[in-house]
């Protein structure tokens, strides 16, 4: 069962509590017009949160390619609800085998694995789907190995196949990351090391947004216990 039927699933399961819990309270003697408009609003904030969090971006494959940093992958996989263990590589495969299956979409439904198999659970007839993924996550690209050898910042693409310009950093106030303001000359942080382009672009993008709150978060951690540089924690 894929993470949207799951959801939907759960969905049903949830409207049929909420409003079952609105028909006890109006037995119990609560009034009928307040009860239900407070199932409906639980009902819409249910809905909202669901679309919001686990409609998610997909990250094309080339841009996959682009993402270097560990923590980056690993944050990639919790939000597209993947394994999040391993090294680069193994955290890379996953997310390209994710960008392939979703290749034609935009947007596609993620789902925790206890929803993914909470809605299984649900299923009555085990129907057996072809997936989209037989066949087509079999061949890797060629180089994914060499790709896990860092370049120097600046030499990388950006995402989306854009150009790097020094008018994209010229006109950044502080680091995407750190919020450390961005140094005179060069393309780093002083400060946490991060690819500044690289991360001015990811911001452009919703997906990249929640990638970089969760990032933030984490690096302004590690300065904060004295970690002298991102980049030697590698
Ligand atoms: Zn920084």
């Amino acid at each position: 069962m894929g993470p949207r039927q799951a959801w939907g699933a759960l969905s049903i399961v949830f409207v049929l509590v909420d409003f079952a819990a609105a028909a006890i309270l109006i037995d119990l003697g609560y009034e009928t017009a307040p009860t239900l408009s407070g199932a409906t609003v639980i009902a819409i904030v249910y809905a909202y949160v669901l679309y919001k969090r686990y409609h998610v971006e997909v990250v094309p494959e080339n841009d996959i390619m682009l993402f270097e940093d560990r923590d980056d992958l690993r944050i990639l996989c919790r939000i597209y609800g993947l394994d999040d263990s391993g090294e680069t590589g193994a955290l890379r495969q996953r997310l390209l085998k994710f960008a392939r299956a979703n290749s034609q979409r935009a947007f596609t439904w993620v789902a925790p694995k206890a929803v993914v198999s909470f809605g299984s659970a649900l299923e009555i007839q085990p129907t057996s789907t072809p997936r989209q993924t037989t066949g087509k996550a079999l061949g890797l690209p060629i180089g994914l190995a060499a790709a896990d050898a860092s370049p120097a910042a600046g030499s990388r693409g950006l995402l989306g196949g854009k150009a790097r310009s020094s008018a994209r950093l010229s006109g950044l106030t502080a680091c995407p990351i750190c919020e450390a303001g961005p140094p005179r000359s060069g393309a780093v942080c002083t400060e946490c090391g991060a690819d500044l382009e690289f991360y001015a672009v990811l911001q452009e993008t919703r997906i990249g947004k929640r990638v970089l709150a969760r990032k933030a978060s984490a690096v302004r951690r590690k300065l904060r216990y004295d970690v002298p540089h991102l980049r030697s924690s590698r």
